[in-house]
C-alpha cells in the first residue's frame, strides 16, 4: 500500500474527506448502472469512466476494491418521481420487442461500450429483475418498521416518519420536490408530497409486461429499491462509497439513504461520489432528448474511444463539461502526439517483456510501491507516488496527466520512464502501451473461423435464453483479446 492519504469530495457533508474505509484495506463501492432501455451516451459514459478512475486510484494505492453495479431493467420511470411512463416498457414499444429482449441487447451494448472506453467492468454485475425476492424483504422490513404504508394498493415509503430526509441536498426541498418531476402529477394516495414508491401494484401500467407475485399483490418494484438492495446482497450493510451522476442525488439517492438506513436502523454509506454532467451547446446531454451521441457515433466519425477517455480525464469531475467536436479534434490530436512521444522511447527490451509479462499474468495492477526490474528504482517510486497524490487529491486527472508528461521529459532513462507509463495507464487506461506493440499482424484464417463459431453458439445460447453461457464465451473471447460489438445487424468483432 502506498503511504498516502485519499481524499474525496463527499456528497454527504459537502467537503473533500480523506477516505476511511469500514475495514482496513478493503473498499466496497456501489455504482448506480445504466437503464437498458437505450445505449449509453456519451454523457453517461463520462460518469462510468470518472467511476472507473476512482476504483482504479483506490486499487493503484494498494486498495482491495469490491465493486458491485446494478442494471436497471424494471420500475424506472420517465420522471424520477415515480411519474411517467416505465422506461423500459417505452423502449420495448419503440423497437417492438419485449423487455428482457430490450435488456439483453443494451446490457450488451453498454458492456461492448465499457470495453471500449477501457472501464473495468466491475466484480458484480445484477439486473435488478434478479432480485425480487430481496426487494420483497426489505419493503417488508420498512412496512414492519413503520416506515412505509399500502395505499391505492401500492407501497409507499413514508418520508416524515425520517428525522431529516433531505441529508444529501443542499437546495431548498419545495424546489428539489418539484425540479425532480418533469410532468407534475400529483399522486393522490401520497400521505406526504415526498413519498415515493416502493412496488406498485395499482398503477396506470395496465400493460406492464413484467410483474411478480408479492404480499401486496401482482407488481412491480420502483426503481431506487433496487439499488438499496442489490448493494446490501453483495456489499453487505455497511458501505463504503457509493457512485453516480449528479442527477442521481434527488431523489434516487436520497431515497436509497431513506429506505437503507431505516431498514438497517444504523447509518448505511460514508461517501458518496457524484460525477457531474456532459453537457452540449444547448443543455444536459440525455437519452430522452433524442439525438445523443455514443461510443458508436464517434467512431463512426473516426474517433477512436481512448481520445473520448483522455477528453474526459482532462477536465475535473465535479465540473460540468462541455462537449464539442473541435474540442475533441483537439483532443484527438494531442493524443497521437502523446502516442508517437511515448513510441519514441527505447526501453530495454528484455526489460520490457519481463514486465509486460508480469502485468498480463498477474493481477490487473502491480504491487504498489515496488519498483520492476531493471528501472532506476528511486525515480520509479518517486513519480508512482507523485502520480498516486494527484488522484488522491479528489481524482485530479488533469493534473496525473501533467505528471505524465512530466515523467517524459525527466531526466531518467527510456526503461524506467517506459515502466512509468505503463504503470500510470493502469488507471488511466487510454491504452498507452499501443506505442510498444509491434504493429497488428493480418488476422489468420483460423482465428477468424474459431470467432466466427464461437459468434454461432453465443447467439444459439442467446436464443434458448442460456445467458450465462452466453457471457461464458462472451468473456473467453474476451481473454483471447477478441471483442464483440452486437449491432442491429448482428454481431461482430475485433482484436482489443
Ligand atoms: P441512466 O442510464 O439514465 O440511469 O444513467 C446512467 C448514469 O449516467 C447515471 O449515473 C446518471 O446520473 C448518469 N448521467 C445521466 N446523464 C448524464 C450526463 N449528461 N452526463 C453525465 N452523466 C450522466
Ligand atoms: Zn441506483
Amino acid at each position: 500500500m502506498l503511504d498516502l492519504t485519499v481524499n474525496i469530495y463527499n456528497t454527504l457533508g459537502k467537503s473533500v474527506q480523506e477516505l476511511v474505509p469500514n475495514e482496513d484495506g478493503k473498499i466496497g463501492m456501489y455504482t448506480c448502472g445504466p437503464t437498458v432501455y437505450h445505449y449509453a451516451h456519451i454523457g453517461n459514459l463520462r460518469t462510468y469512466i470518472m467511476e472507473d478512475v476512482l476504483e482504479k486510484t483506490l486499487r493503484f494505492v494498494g486498495y482491495d476494491v469490491k465493486r458491485v453495479m446494478n442494471i436497471t431493467d424494471v420500475g424506472h420511470l420517465a420522471s424520477d418521481g415515480d411519474t411517467g411512463e416505465d422506461k423500459m416498457l417505452a423502449g420495448a414499444k419503440r423497437e417492438h420487442k419485449s423487455v428482457m429482449d430490450i435488456a439483453r441487447f443494451y446490457t450488451d451494448a453498454f458492456r461492448t461500450d465499457a470495453e471500449k472506453l477501457n472501464i473495468r467492468w466491475p466484480d458484480v454485475v445484477e439486473p435488478a429483475t434478479n432480485c425480487i425476492p430481496e426487494f420483497i424483504e426489505m419493503i417488508q422490513t420498512l412496512l414492519d418498521k413503520g416506515f412505509a404504508y399500502v395505499a391505492g394498493e401500492n407501497v409507499y415509503f413514508d418520508t416524515s416518519k425520517l428525522k431529516e430526509y433531505y441529508v444529501l441536498s443542499a437546495q431548498n426541498e419545495e424546489e428539489l420536490v418539484v425540479g425532480a418531476r418533469d410532468d407534475v402529477e400529483e399522486d393522490v394516495n401520497k400521505k406526504n408530497k415526498a413519498d415515493f414508491v416502493l412496488w406498485f401494484t395499482k398503477s396506470k401500467f395496465e400493460n406492464q409486461e413484467l410483474k411478480w407475485e408479492s404480499p401486496w399483490g401482482l407488481g412491480y418494484p420502483g426503481w431506487h429499491i433496487e439499488c438499496s438492495c442489490i448493494s446490501k446482497k453483495h456489499l453487505g450493510e455497511y458501505l463504503d462509497i457509493h457512485c453516480g451522476g449528479v442527477d442521481n442525488i434527488f431523489p434516487h439517492h436520497t431515497n436509497e439513504i431513506a429506505q437503507s438506513e431505516s431498514s438497517f436502523g444504523h447509518k448505511w454509506c460514508n461517501y458518496w461520489f457524484h460525477v457531474n454532467h456532459l453537457n452540449t451547446s444547448s443543455g444536459k446531454m440525455a437519452k430522452s432528448a433524442g439525438g445523443f451521441l455514443t461510443v458508436s457515433s464517434l467512431e463512426e466519425k473516426n474517433y477512436d474511444p481512448m481520445v473520448y477517455r483522455f477528453f474526459c480525464l482532462q477536465s475535473h469531475y465535479r465540473k460540468p463539461l462541455e462537449f464539442s467536436f473541435d474540442a475533441l479534434d483537439n483532443v484527438s490530436a494531442a493524443y497521437d502526439k502523446l502516442v508517437a512521444r511515448i513510441s519514441r522511447l527505447n526501453p530495454s527490451v528484455d526489460a520490457m517483456e519481463k514486465w509486460q509479462f508480469a502485468c498480463a499474468e498477474g493481477p490487473d495492477f502491480r504491487k504498489a510501491g515496488q519498483a520492476p526490474e531493471g528501472v532506476e528504482e528511486s525515480v520509479y517510486l518517486e513519480w508512482e507516488k507523485n502520480f498516486a497524490g494527484s488522484l488522491a487529491n479528489d481524482i485530479n486527472t488533469s493534473s496525473a496527466i501533467t505528471a505524465l508528461y512530466d515523467v517524459l521529459k525527466a531526466d531518467t532513462d527510456d526503461t524506467t520512464k517506459a515502466a512509468l507509463v505503463l504503470r500510470f495507464d493502469e488507471v488511466l487506461s487510454l491504452d498507452l502501451g499501443r506505442a510498444f506493440r509491434a504493429p497488428e499482424e493480418s488476422v489468420d484464417d483460423e482465428l477468424a473461423s474459431y470467432v466466427e463459431e464461437m459468434i454461432a453458439k453465443r447467439a444459439e445460447a442467446k436464443k434458448a435464453k442460456d445467458f450465462a453461457a452466453a457471457d461464458a464465451i462472451r468473456d473467453e473471447l474476451a481473454a483471447k483479446g477478441i471483442t464483440l460489438k452486437d449491432t442491429r445487424e448482428g454481431t461482430t468483432w475485433e482484436r482489443s
